[in-house]
């Protein structure tokens, strides 16, 4: 499918989890997870805004320290999201190095930290230039699971069963057009405000006999012409329809969080699942409340996805890749 966003896993499946999601438009980029981060470019990770730690077991964020120094020293607001405690667990790593020099910087990095409780979402601030102290902390209302809505995504979670609460994510693209600039020139029309009016026309589903103004410069003249949206749309636009990304690590397979799972990753055109275990395991699986391949298999069923991506296999089955991938594929494929 068409999209403007590339999801890959940041180590192999016997690594530490996590997933980075890279905007092709832009120069931006996304973070599941702070688990190993040295397969990540410092470019990749300087293009970051948003991270969404699933809970701090140190699989999961032991990169924040490689996060930190990368972009300490820069102008930018990096935005982290995480279950209970999250405020306190940056606080401690913040806290962990000395912030004497920070004045000799021109530029300063502010961390918002949000996270994610039953009751409500409750968002905190560091900035480098006051030495990473905790300030402006408050109470926002959490509502259908939705944590992040930007113009080009929004994030949902569920809070999950992990021992401690987990959190599990669903990454939903918006859809949106392109406007071919080379296509655009060599018709001769004028770049203006009716290129947006054209893309919102396009994404609304306007019939395509209704007439869009566009105007034409030609040597000295200027004049304007009525296309049918339908002509300048097969012409000019391109159309991106926005995929779903899932992303649950770290939980144990109850009828609360399965029911939790399936609603969060319905239909998502990738499910990226922890399968720590072997289908065989699930004694083991519940024990340490983690999911074993076959479970995975059954969650992608059941919230019908499109493609099951399993990772985060337990090191003791080094030898064993290939089962992992059939025994999550055939529970996916009943
Ligand atoms: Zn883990
Ligand atoms: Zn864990």
């Amino acid at each position: 499918m068409k999209s403007a966003i590339q999801p890959s896993l940041i180590n192999d499946p016997f690594g530490d989890p996590g997933l980075l999601v890279q905007f092709l438009l832009q120069k931006r980029a996304l973070l599941f997870d702070l688990g190993d981060l040295s397969a990540v470019s410092n470019g990749n990770l300087l293009k970051v805004s948003h991270v969404f730690v699933s809970h701090t077991h140190i699989d999961h964020f032991i990169g924040f320290d490689r996060l930190l120094r990368t972009l300490f020293g820069r102008e930018k607001t990096l935005t982290i999201y995480g279950p209970k405690n999250i405020i306190q667990n940056v606080a401690g790593k913040l806290a962990g190095f000395t912030w004497n020099l920070v004045e000799l910087y021109d530029e300063s990095l502010t961390i918002e930290v949000v996270e994610v409780r039953e009751s409500g979402l409750l968002k905190g601030t560091f900035r480098a230039i006051d030495r990473f102290q905790l300030c402006d902390e408050r109470q926002e209302p959490f509502v259908d699971g939705l944590i992040v809505d930007d113009p080009a995504f929004s994030v949902r979670t569920a809070i999950l069963e992990h021992r401690v609460p987990c959190l599990g994510f669903a990454l939903e693209e918006k859809p949106h057009a392109n406007i071919d600039k080379d296509k655009l020139a060599s018709m001769k029309a004028e770049p203006g405000p009716w290129l947006n009016e054209l893309k919102k026309s396009v994404l609304r589903g306007e019939a395509e006999t209704s007439l869009i103004t566009v105007p034409f410069k030609e040597a000295d003249s200027s004049h304007t012409a009525d296309i049918p949206l339908g002509q300048l749309k097969n012409d000019l636009v391109e159309v991106f329809p926005g995929q779903k990304i899932g992303y649950v690590v770290d939980t144990v397979f109850n009828d609360r969080n399965r029911e939790k799972i399936v609603g969060l990753v319905d239909s998502a055109d990738i499910f990226f699942c922890e399968s720590p275990f072997l289908a065989d395991e699930e004694e083991r699986g519940r024990e340490r409340c983690h999911l074993t391949s076959r479970q995975a298999g059954i969650l992608a069923r059941e919230a019908g996805v499109k493609q099951l991506q399993v990772f985060h296999f337990s090191s003791r089955h080094k030898g064993c890749r290939e089962q992992f991938y059939n025994e999550a594929q055939e529970a996916f494929q009943g």
